[in-house]
């Protein structure tokens, strides 16, 4: 039965413009258990002849039928698959991967080949190792530590794994002495007795010379095809070997069997993928950077704003900043030309109608706050300013909570009675060291300071203190005042009138619309060109949010820059790469590699690279994110204090990001390495 038959086959080189015939009117047909001898000058054609035979290349004339198929008509994928199950090759320069140990070598078609016996092919390679005289020690060894007969050895043992109806060698023994010369030769012979098809092609005619049959070219045509001996009529062993390894059967079992396979292939890929950039380590790293530094930026920005949120409900919490406080503005009504003083609002009568007008846009409470008053304490005498509170609730709003001691009730608070909570530094400026006081159990609670002046005399008992509040947005007296319910300080104080007070605007009422129109209200009502101001925390607050939005977006922007030039650079590089192992995917295409296995083992590596340096940069992130909100907690301890960040949407950003830039920038050169003709990458050296 005839393997080969090629009818009036010629191939034509087609290099920048210049074409060059390197096969011309072959007409020849080689059947199974044969064993011949291509021979010829050097520049006959003999290689071109091989990547024919070998389906490395497609003839650009003639037919071409191999074991049955017309080879011409068939995709890349199909040859592959041919090369992978019926073709075993046997290169001058023995064509290993250095990187692999000897068995991993001759176990490379079976990673192109969709078999699941690897076990059982893993011993096969192992008895052919030992059958061509290479024991266990050789195993696990590198291809560089082996002799050149060795190599080619173990070539050989690639060649037959899979029980190939050719073994296809060219020059087999164009690198290697005598002795070992003879050796192989010895092993072409004893397999082809067994059956075994062979095509050798040589220069040497010592080799030519054992072959059955000898075909010689020259310039490209079959000048002399001569059997030398009567070709071996046994039926080859291949057959028989061949028939009881594949199973194609779709079973529950064998589905699972190729899925558990896959996911090998797919670790020993990482794996592998991580061992090459551990061989270029600096160059992997300068090229992760980008990458690195871009998603380190998308952290931040996410970790930034998780900060700014601790931050902000810190504030909030601590500055009522929800409240709207209006004031008569003596210096804007008289730059106005209008009068500089105004007796306020009667607090009985004008006050509760004006604020009852308003209403249902918020509550309007007098603003109760005294400067600095003397404060007379049984040790020291010393000055503070008094804040009177409406609403056990303003405590709350006003700090972050007690030290010490309790808020007053709401029965306190509603009847005016004579409690204080202290500020946090009042305690020490109204008991000096020394004071008795100090050594009571509560101290200072149950204390008593008498308040004298600012229209004021009253006797306070302490009943809490308070932690330091934040003074970042004004209140910078907020820690050496005195808190007392504001009854208690407008009945002592004989309070009659009022200009300046608060509103707690209504929920869903916009604070600066309601300020504007109070503000605007009052001017208008007022005689004498007088002029109203409103201060509204919650819009400062804004202010700096769109600040801080403004930094995320640059951040951003950066980040977005980092990462766009990161990927050209590991393009590039990808690319760079590709050419560097053309020789290496020519080697897997000869073994069966599909293109989408070389694409996908170029996919791994850029998606392997990509999630190193992005992890890295997520690592990087975390840090400087947390450094970041730690050092802000160390210069403003009264917002919160140091909260971890962990933001698991920036991590899944940043992931997501490397994974698609491994995809992205690393797909064209992967497709681009795939498609390579398999012959063109044997040629290169
Ligand atoms: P051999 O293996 O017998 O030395 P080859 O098959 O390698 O010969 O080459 C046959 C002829 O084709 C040579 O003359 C060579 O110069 C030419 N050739 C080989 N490869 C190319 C190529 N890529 N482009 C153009 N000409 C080529
Ligand atoms: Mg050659």
């Amino acid at each position: 039965m005839s393997l080969y038959r090629l009818e009036n086959v010629g191939y034509v080189y087609n290099d920048a413009g210049q074409s060059f015939r390197a096969l011309d009117e072959v007409n020849i047909t080689i059947s199974e258990g044969e064993f011949v001898a291509i021979v010829g000058a050097s520049g006959s054609g003999k290689t071109t002849m091989m990547n024919l035979l070998g389906l490395l290349s497609s003839p650009t004339e003639g037919r071409f039928v191999f074991d049955g198929e017309e080879t011409v008509s068939l995709g890349e994928g199909d040859r592959a698959s041919l090369r992978n199950t019926s073709l075993g090759f046997v290169f001058q320069h023995f064509a290993l991967l250095p990187r692999l140990s000897v068995l991993e070598n001759v176990m490379l078609p079976y990673r192109f080949s969709d078999r699941l016996d690897g076990p059982a092919l893993e011993r096969r390679a192992q008895e052919l190792l030992v059958r061509l005289g290479l024991g266990d020690t050789f195993h696990n060894r590198l291809p560089s530590a082996l002799s050149g007969g060795q190599k080619q050895r173990v070539a050989l043992c690639r060649a037959l794994l899979l029980s190939p109806k050719v073994l296809l060698a060219d020059e087999p023994t164009g690198a290697l002495d005598s002795k070992t010369t003879e050796e192989v030769l010895a092993l072409f012979e004893e397999l082809h007795s067994q059956g075994q098809t062979i095509i050798v092609i040589t220069h040497d005619p010592e080799v030519a010379a054992r072959a059955a049959r000898r075909i010689v070219l020259k310039d490209g045509k079959v000048q002399e095809d001569v059997l030398q001996r009567q070709p071996q009529v046994r039926a080859p062993a291949s057959q028989s070997s061949r028939s009881t390894t594949s199973s194609h059967e779709r079973t529950p079992l064998s589905f699972l069997k190729g899925v558990a396979e896959r996911l090998r292939r797919l670790t020993k890929g990482v794996r592998s993928a991580l061992n090459d950039l551990a061989a270029h380590r600096l160059r992997s790293a300068l090229t992760g950077l980008g990458l690195m530094i871009g998603v380190a930026s998308i952290l931040v920005i996410a970790g930034l704003g998780a900060v700014v949120q601790n931050v902000f409900n810190g504030l909030f919490y601590n500055a009522g900043t929800s409240k709207i406080y209006i004031w008569f503005d003596g210096e804007k009504s008289a730059a106005a030309g209008g009068m500089r003083h105004w007796k306020g609002f009667d607090l009985r009568s004008e006050f509760p109608a004006f604020a009852s007008q308003f209403a249902r846009y918020g509550t309007f409470r007098p603003f109760v706050s005294t400067r600095s008053c003397n404060v007379r304490s049984p040790s020291k005498p010393a000055r503070a300013g008094l804040t009177g509170l409406y609403d056990p609730a303003e405590f709350v709003e006003l700090d972050t909570g007690l030290r010490a001691g309790r808020f007053p009730t709401a029965l306190e608070m509603a009847s005016g009675a004579n409690v204080a909570v202290l500020g946090s530094d009042t305690v020490d400026n109204f008991f000096t060291k020394e004071d008795p006081a100090r050594a009571e159990a509560d101290f200072p609670l149950g204390q008593s300071l008498a308040i004298d002046g600012c229209e004021v005399l009253l006797n306070l008992r302490v009943i809490g203190v308070l932690e330091k509040r934040d003074t970042t947005f004004g209140q910078r007296d907020a820690n050496d005042r005195i808190y007392s319910p504001a009854n208690t300080l407008l009945k002592s104080m004989g309070l009659r009138t009022v200009s300046f007070f608060s509103i707690l605007p209504a929920r869903d009422v916009d604070p600066t619309w309601l300020g504007k129109h109070v503000t605007n209200y009052l001017a208008a009502r007022a005689e004498g060109g007088r002029q109203f101001s409103s201060g509204i925390p919650a819009e400062f607050i804004e202010k700096i949010r769109g600040f801080l939005l403004i930094i995320q977006g640059l951040t951003g922007f950066i980040g977005a820059l980092c990462i766009l030039v990161g990927g050209i650079g590991i393009f590039n590089i990808m690319i760079v790469t590709v050419t560097e192992r053309v020789r290496e995917i020519g080697i897997l295409k000869s073994q069966g590699a599909h293109p989408h296995h070389i694409r996908n083992q170029f996919l791994v590596e850029s998606v392997t690279l990509c999630v190193l340096a992005g992890a890295t940069g997520i690592v990087l992130g975390l840090v400087l994110t947390n450094a970041l909100a730690f050092a802000l907690s160390v210069f403003q301890p009264t917002l919160g204090g140091f909260q971890p960040v962990f933001t698991p949407w920036g991590l899944a950003t940043g992931l997501a990001v490397s994974f698609a830039c491994g995809i992205g920038f690393g797909l064209i050169p992967a497709v681009r390495a795939g498609r390579l003709e398999p012959a063109a990458c044997m040629r290169e050296e």
